[in-house]
This record gives C-alpha cells, sequence and structure tokens, in this order.
C-alpha cells in the first residue's frame, strides 16, 4: 500500500509528470535492463527477452487536472482543464496550486443564494468555477503563473475490500505493471514497460512511444468503469466490483485482437485467476494508440473495475488489482509460445 500510496498522492497532469515520472524511474530502474525517457516525457522500460516478440506494457502517468488560465486583481484563478471533467464533481473540492510554492486552494462558485430561479435549473461547466487560494491578489500574481498545474486533493484510504483515491486512473495501472515485473519469472519476449504521458488529452504519449517501439504486442493497464450501483440495470454495468480483472473486447478507441483476448483468458483460467470481459461504449486507453503502429499490433486492455472514475474518489477492489497482477505476470511468462 506504501507504493500506490506514493503513486497517488504525487502530482502529474499531461505534459507536467516530472515528479511522478521520478517514482516510477525508481521502482523500474531495479527491475528491468534500461531505463530511457523520451522527448515527450513517456518512460520506457526494456526488459530483453530470448527471441520472442516485441510486448509494449502501456499504463498512463498522467491525471486528469487543470492549468492556470487567467489570475484576477483579486486572486482567484481561472482554470482550464487538462483531461474529461464531469463539471458536477468540482463544486468545493480541495486543489493544490503547484505555482511557485505549493499552495492550498478551494473551488468555489456563486452561492446558492443569489442564484436566480434561472441560473439554479443550469448545470455548472468548468468556466463558471474558480479557485480561491485565500491570499489577497499581489500575492498570489507573485507566486502563481498562468500555465501552472492544479490537482485535487483526495487521499488514499482502505476502503473495506476497495482502495479509494483520487488519480486512482491510471496509477493503478502503473502500479500493476510495476508489481507484475516484480512478479514475472521466465519470458521469452522483449518488454517495453511504458509509463506514458498524455494519456488523458488524447492517448498522446503512446502514440509517440508505440512509434518508436514498434511493439507486435500491445498491452495497456488502465481502469474501466464499474456501474454496479444503484439505479443501474445488470445489462449497463460494464463491470463489478470484485468480479475479477476486466478484459478488453471493444472500446471506443480499439478493437482487441480477438486471439489475444482468447489467450488472456487462457491463460486466466490456467492459473486460476478470475476475470470478467469488458465492453465499453465510449472512450479509449493507450491501446487505441498501439494498434497504429506501422504494420499494426495485436492489443489488449487489462481493465481494474473502478467506480466515480475520473472524481477525487475513483475506488478500485483490491483483488481484481491483484488479478491484473497475476495475470499480466503469468501471460508474459507464455507471450510468443501462442501465434495470434
Ligand atoms: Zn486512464
Amino acid at each position: 500500500m506504501d507504493l500506490l500510496r506514493k503513486l497517488t498522492q504525487t502530482s502529474g497532469t499531461p505534459a507536467n509528470e516530472d515528479a511522478i515520472r521520478e517514482i516510477v524511474r525508481k521502482e523500474l530502474e531495479p527491475l528491468v535492463d534500461e531505463v530511457r525517457q523520451d522527448n515527450l516525457g513517456n518512460l520506457i522500460g526494456v526488459k530483453r527477452g530470448n527471441g520472442g516478440p516485441r510486448v509494449m506494457l502501456a499504463a498512463h502517468m498522467d491525471q486528469i487536472g487543470f492549468m492556470v488560465s487567467h489570475i484576477d486583481d483579486k486572486g482567484f484563478l481561472r482554470i482550464n482543464p487538462t483531461g474529461g471533467f464531469d463539471p458536477r464533481t468540482l463544486l468545493n473540492q480541495r486543489v493544490t496550486v503547484h505555482g511557485k510554492k505549493v499552495l492550498s486552494g478551494v473551488i468555489g462558485s456563486k452561492p446558492i443564494h443569489v442564484l436566480s430561479a434561472e441560473e439554479r435549473k443550469k448545470a455548472l461547466e468548468v468556466k463558471d468555477y474558480f479557485i480561491d487560494l485565500g491570499l489577497p491578489g499581489d500575492k498570489v500574481k507573485e507566486l502563481v503563473r498562468v500555465g501552472d498545474m492544479v490537482t485535487w486533493v483526495g487521499d488514499l484510504d482502505e476502503m473495506g475490500d476497495m482502495w479509494c483515491s483520487r488519480a486512482m486512473d491510471d496509477r493503478i495501472g502503473v502500479y500493476i505493471m510495476i508489481e507484475a515485473l516484480k512478479k514475472l519469472k521466465d519470458h521469452d519476449c522483449t518488454i517495453y514497460a511504458c509509463a506514458t504521458v498524455q494519456e488523458e488529452v488524447g492517448i498522446r504519449g503512446a502514440t509517440a512511444a508505440a512509434a518508436e517501439i514498434k511493439p507486435e504486442i500491445g498491452i495497456a493497464l488502465d481502469v474501466t468503469i464499474a456501474n454496479d450501483v444503484p439505479g443501474a440495470q445488470e445489462k449497463d454495468q460494464i463491470t463489478i466490483m470484485g468480479g475479477g480483472i476486466g478484459i478488453k473486447h471493444m472500446d471506443g478507441a480499439s478493437i482487441s485482437s480477438p486471439k489475444l483476448v482468447r489467450h488472456l483468458q487462457d491463460v486466466a483460467d490456467a492459473a486460476e485467476i478470475s476475470w470478467q470481459p469488458e465492453i465499453l461504449p465510449a472512450g479509449g486507453t493507450d491501446a487505441g494508440a498501439i494498434w497504429r503502429v506501422p504494420g499494426g499490433a495485436h492489443v489488449c486492455t487489462l481493465s481494474v473495475p473502478s467506480r466515480y472514475v475520473h472524481s477525487t474518489v475513483e475506488m478500485v477492489h483490491k483483488e481484481d488489482v491483484q488479478g491484473g497482477i497475476d495475470l499480466l505476470a503469468a501471460w508474459l511468462g507464455e507471450a510468443g509460445k501462442v501465434k495470434y
């Protein structure tokens, strides 16, 4: 849990992944033969194999967040989102503004007491919110610049059978990648363990990394929706918490290679790892970048079922996470033994 705490509580929004990248670098270095970083900031750990295929693993380091877009004379900040936000999740959240100093702030909006009847009916948009740092305007202008990173606050909690934190998307994927490499024994494939950047703004890091690596197989590690909550019908659940690691068939950005999906299912069954099929009607993962390499690549995503994705309380089930680690380690040991 210490590693997961470090991963979820270190900040890194798209293109501002420096701090989280150094945490991941320290973890990857003892596990692989070589760690390199590309110009975009992707971290690529190479673990050489024995004549097997080139396998790219992709877990994104960036988390959704904001950039400061305007500072007014009273010291209130306006923000531009970096990643997809549901504006309803923003009201009165605590945030951190990463200026010349690390500053605590809250997200405010016009009080309900002074809203007109018309305004009360309207859903708030990101542009309706502001950040209050509790400091006078001149002090704020001294410490904060347009373009500075803003992240929200959300500690890691152990909650029943679950873990709950901000940035579980996708630090849980990074965690699974690191833990699977620790567990891995013999393997023929050459593994490119990529902690990618800028996934939340359109799978940009993985696109650049895959073009360089030219993998034959790509496995993305990410969260997916667990819509197993009151009011949802069984057919609309996507996945359920505690139902096992998700093996993706498709989403809005990729269709998984059917033979790779079958192989992952077979490896899971043989090792008695529970899994569930996943189809996500919209959205995507780094797998949506990897299949595009010249010549194409077989891709799939191992998906961790998650409630409240893109909020401060993203929740995952401990057993699903362990299943992801076990399945990835077991499959890497088999990669190349079946032709797709
Ligand atoms: Zn993600």
